[in-house]
């Protein structure tokens, strides 16, 4: 049976994430291929609300496949939180002709779409755009693999000068809530010490582990902090602690910020995105909605946006093992 749907928005909210040009690429050029038209949304449900549209053809999106950032850009905005705001943006879809949209952002993204659907049964679909890695339902979110290779590479400069120097670094990383960047970067920089929101090792286990590592030969030592670290400290006081406990070392903090959040997308998140373009994409046109796509055990799969909204993915205990015991 035909679809009902023959033109389809596309927006980015809350937070940018490399990887985001790479699917509205994918969206645009899938609803080219299925002849479906496509309006790009812009400054996410603030752009809705106004009415800030544009048409997409196939051609609109040359040349983004490899841009960090959105060409939609994006925005947050208060007044889709309220019901008079999402009876504006339902205004403009309908008077845009538009039939359904699909939100690249993060959970709070998804819980106005939902609100949308609820109250005006319209489709919507979701693409997991956070650098954070905290979706439930996917395994990767569109620009993780990015953040974590930029801090990585970030990390192999610190080094460098941490070890020509006998230097002790705390470099800070993004994750109020989750660990997942500073985990998997710490890993795959080596780091001596991973502090992450979801384990508490305490300041003691910290300096255990430092002395540990001074009498163990190391010269220099990087130490990983997520932003949202449950020690009681951020990287500024826990120099002082160490230094005052630690006099042994010459400490340096560095906080990465927001070079985390750009950069051209690693290969892995352009392939990502053009799957979950093309898979929004296609489950809108079988009737499918209030589903984000997700990848998981490499295959493209959906999950009801209510769940993937209920809590943030868990850290890979599996991953915090490994980091122990490369730690030796
Ligand atoms: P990230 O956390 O990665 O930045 P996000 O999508 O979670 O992404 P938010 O700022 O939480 O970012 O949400 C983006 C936008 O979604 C908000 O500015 C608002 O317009 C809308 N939104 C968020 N929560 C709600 C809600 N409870 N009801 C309606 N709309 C919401």
């Amino acid at each position: 049976m035909a679809s009902k749907i023959k033109k389809i928005g596309v927006l980015t909210s809350g937070g940018d994430s490399p990887g985001m040009n790479a699917a509205i690429r994918s969206v645009v050029r899938t609803c080219a291929y299925l002849k479906i038209e496509c309006v790009g949304i812009y400054r996410g449900y603030q752009g809705m609300i106004e009415g800030d549209f544009k048409t997409f053809d196939a051609r609109s999106v040359n040349n983004i496949i490899n841009k960090g950032g959105t060409i939609l850009k994006s925005a947050r905005c208060e007044e889709f939180r309220t019901k008079e705001g999402r009876k504006k943006a339902h205004d403009q879809l309908v008077k845009e002709g538009i039939d359904a949209f699909v939100v690249i952002g993060g959970n709070g993204s998804f819980t106005g779409a939902l609100m949308f659907n609820d109250e005006y049964g319209f489709p919507v679909m979701g693409i997991p755009g956070t650098i954070d890695n905290d979706i439930l339902g996917s395994s990767y979110t569109l620009g993780f693999d990015t953040a974590i290779n930029t801090v990585v590479d970030a990390i192999d400069k610190i080094r460098d000068t941490a070890s020509s120097h006998n230097r002790l670094f705390f470099v800070e990383v993004m994750g109020r809530d989750v660990g997942h960047i500073a985990l998997n970067a710490g890993v795959g920089a080596g780091a001596e010490e991973i502090l992450i929101p979801e384990q508490n090792l305490g300041l003691e286990r910290l300096l255990e582990s430092l002395k540990r590592s001074k009498a163990s030969g190391k010269s220099s030592s990087i130490v990983i902090v997520a932003e949202g670290d449950k020690t009681g400290k951020n990287v500024f006081e826990l120099k002082e602690y160490v230094e005052e406990h630690l006099p042994i070392y010459d400490v340096r903090v560095s906080v990465l910020g927001h070079m985390q959040r750009g950069g051209n997308p690693t290969c892995f998140d352009r392939v990502l995105a053009s799957r979950m373009g093309v898979k929004a994409v296609e489950s809108l046109l079988e009737g499918k909605s209030n589903q984000m796509v997700g990848i998981r055990d490499t295959k493209m799969v959906l999950t009801p946006l209510a769940e993937a909204i209920k809590a943030h993915t868990e850290i890979d205990e599996e991953l915090i093992r490994v980091s122990d015991i490369m730690t030796t």
